[in-house]
């Protein structure tokens, strides 16, 4: 699978740095080159010996020999390398990282690369939860480098918690995954609606829900990792999108979103209607604060436009309209229903019922439903991981 990929290994300091030659030896296993980088605090955890004896490539810490009179070629290796993986990478380095820092020759071969690169982080849990780590992190996901995330356990201080570096075989899957999928929808234009919409009822108020958008934003995230051009129409969220390419939109009510989807779908391979977008507005907006009284408040809500109905409509051969339904009862046949009536391809049903599915919960337990009544169901994942499951059922069931 990865025959003929280059891959440069970067290995920081940390305890983790033993699992970077059982990662080694996986790539090399599979078919990849490996040329190994690494700190002068790595040299202190795992010796170059080891590395360059399961790479068999010489392994690189240091800009320079003066005894044997050369020097290390660090733009060569960064331009080399087809994929580029720092596991370990620590606090320190990724305070690094994403300052541009240039003290050590594995920082000099990430600023030369012009490949993806994926960052394993491994430190204590404090240090991982704390606002410098993550702002440095979120920095480097929006500059389009990959975390691979840490996982909880023991870790070496003693304590539990989150920090540990991703076990070598998680983090091999994923690189799998990306060689696999990386261009897997090239061309592909996607519209991904998200979050919820807000109805102002006066300059102060309005009608919201709970959406938080992490279900469409995974969305997102998992077609622009795929190679897909999207573009991401958002109701106010506190998320941010961390794949540089994606194209954001931000609306507040229904009527915006619904303009924006009118004017984007035309020339769209693929429509994925995750938004809860409100079904009533107030018919008139107060210009005012509503003052209030003793009596009670009567509000007169209107229809607001039903986006996937009219999206559903205007469907041409070729495009793939799917959306979202969340039932609290008859969900299958409700479900269903709702398909037929918006022209939906398939739609993917998610459950109030199911514990950790939903609304602000980091996983969803969804099952596809296509225009047969076939039931595709799926175990209870992060929704990064159900969004994968989308694309691969879209990939599989339909020409893209
Ligand atoms: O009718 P219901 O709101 O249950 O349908 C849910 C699906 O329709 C979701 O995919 C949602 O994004 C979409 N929808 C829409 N515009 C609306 C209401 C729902 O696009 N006004």
């Amino acid at each position: 699978m990865f025959e003929g990929k280059k891959i440069i290994l970067g290995i920081t300091g940390s305890i983790a740095a033993y699992k970077a030659a059982l990662l080694a030896r996986l790539l090399v296993k599979s078919g990849a080159e490996v040329k190994v980088v690494m700190t002068s605090s790595a040299l202190d955890f795992i010796t170059p010996l080891t590395m360059s004896t399961l790479t068999g490539n010489q392994v690189h810490h240091q800009f320079s020999k003066p005894d044997e009179g050369t020097w290390t070629n660090h733009v060569e290796l960064g331009l080399w390398a087809d994929l580029m993986l720092i596991a370990p990478v620590s606090a320190n380095t990724i305070s690094k990282l994403a300052n541009g820092t240039c003290d050590n020759l594995l920082l000099a071969v990430y600023l030369s690369a012009r490949c993806p690169v994926f960052l394993a982080p491994a430190m204590d849990l404090d240090m991982l939860a704390h606002d410098g780590t993550q702002q440095n992190l979120n920095l480097l996901q929006s500059r389009g480098n990959r975390i691979i995330e840490p996982e909880t356990g023991l870790l070496a201080s003693g304590l539990s918690g989150k920090g540990r570096m991703a076990e070598p075989e998680h983090i091999f899957a994923k690189i799998s995954e990306y060689f696999e999928t990386a261009n897997r929808l090239k061309g592909k234009k996607v519209l991904i609606t998200a979050g919820p919409t807000y109805e102002p009822i006066d300059p102060v108020r309005f009608i919201g829900n709970h959406s938080t958008g992490k279900m469409g934003y995974a969305l997102a995230e998992v077609f622009a990792n795929r190679g897909a051009e999207v573009h991401l129409i958002s109701g106010p969220v506190n998320i941010k999108t961390k794949n540089p390419t994606i194209r954001v939109t931000e609306v507040n009510t229904a009527d915006e979103m619904n303009a924006v989807c009118l004017n984007e779908f035309s020339d769209k391979n693929l429509i994925l209607l995750a938004a809860a977008v409100a079904d009533y507005k107030p018919e008139n907006i107060a210009t005012e604060k509503i003052k209030k009284t003793d009596d009670n408040l009567t509000l007169d809500l209107v229809r607001t436009p039903d986006i996937a109905a009219g999206l559903g409509q205007l469907k041409k051969v070729g495009q793939i309209l799917a959306g979202f339904a969340l039932e609290t009862e008859d969900e299958v046949s409700h479900a269903i229903h709702k398909l037929k009536r918006k022209n939906f391809d398939f739609i993917v049903l998610n459950s109030l019922k199911d514990a950790g599915a939903g609304f602000g919960y980091d996983t969803n337990k969804i099952k596809i439903i296509d225009k047969e009544g076939k039931i595709f169901p799926y175990e209870l994942k992060e929704k990064y991981d159900v969004a994968t499951d989308i694309a691969r059922y879209i990939e599989a069931n339909f020409n893209v």
